[in-house]
């Protein structure tokens, strides 16, 4: 049987404004080097053939971080677009090729090898798989006045992470769905999937540690991660 090719779509389209520097968030200095380069690196050390970047500073990340950090896996840099979802796309067309896409967010530097290896495993039985992590508060769903209006039982109730893993004719099928009939309010790949009825999206769980960088305070939080980082990516 043909190996199955599977290539990784890493996001860096985003303006980053929740984080109010001048910086764009993927690209700024985490343990001396650019937020962006910790996933590249961990999908470049991984069993994925290739790398589609999805950013609009195709020079700076060529220069500064692909050349500098090694990462050669046939990387294609595409341009973004205004949401995340346009980027998505923009990165599935440049994929043609692929039988598997991890859909994973730039903004994530702390992505383990074991996330990348489980979340493969999966997507060969389920077609659709996402990394994420039972929550540890009570959730609420607030009314237009700000009050309680439900407590959804904790037990089954997941914040979501990337990667998002799929078939590839099924994202982009169910991606293509979603351009046409331009539904509100989706905010991951698995909704675009869930939308359509592509496929049941099965939940792999990954780590608290795999968070996403959005406002100030997640770059402290980082910094802290980021002293066990390097025992703990092989995992
Ligand atoms: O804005 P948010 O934190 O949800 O972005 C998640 C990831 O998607 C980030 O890595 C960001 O760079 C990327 N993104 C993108 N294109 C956009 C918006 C976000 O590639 N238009």
């Amino acid at each position: 049987m043909k190996k199955k090719k599977i290539t990784a779509i890493v996001l860096a389209g985003g303006s980053g404004s929740r984080m109010g520097a001048s910086c764009k968030k993927q690209y700024l200095p985490l343990g001396g080097r650019p937020v962006l380069s910790y996933s590249l690196q961990a999908f470049q050390e991984s069993c994925v053939d290739a790398i589609v970047l999805v950013s609009q500073e195709a020079e700076y990340c060529k220069k500064e971080i692909l050349e500098k950090y090694g990462i050669d896996k046939g990387t294609k840099i595409v341009p973004g677009g205004k949401e995340r979802c346009d980027s998505v796309y923009a990165g599935l067309l440049a994929a043609e090729d692929s039988d598997y896409v991890l859909i994973h967010d730039g903004a994530r530097p702390f992505v383990t090898q074991k996330m990348i290896r489980d979340s493969i495993r999966a997507v060969e039985t389920y077609h659709a798989c996402v990394i994420g992590m039972p929550v540890k508060d009570t959730i609420k769903i607030a009314d237009e006045q700000n009050c309680a209006r439900m407590t959804p039982k904790r037990d089954n109730i997941w914040q979501i992470q990337t990667p998002q893993t799929f078939s590839y004719p099924l994202i982009l099928e169910a991606y293509r769905k979603v351009r046409e009939e331009q539904p509100k309010g989706i905010t991951d790949d698995a909704m675009v999937v869930e939308y359509g009825h592509f496929a049941k999206v099965r939940l792999i769980p990954g780590s608290y540690r795999n968070i996403k960088i959005t406002t100030p305070e997640d770059m402290e939080i980082a910094e802290v991660f980021l002293r066990n980082y390097e025992k703990e990516k092989e995992c």
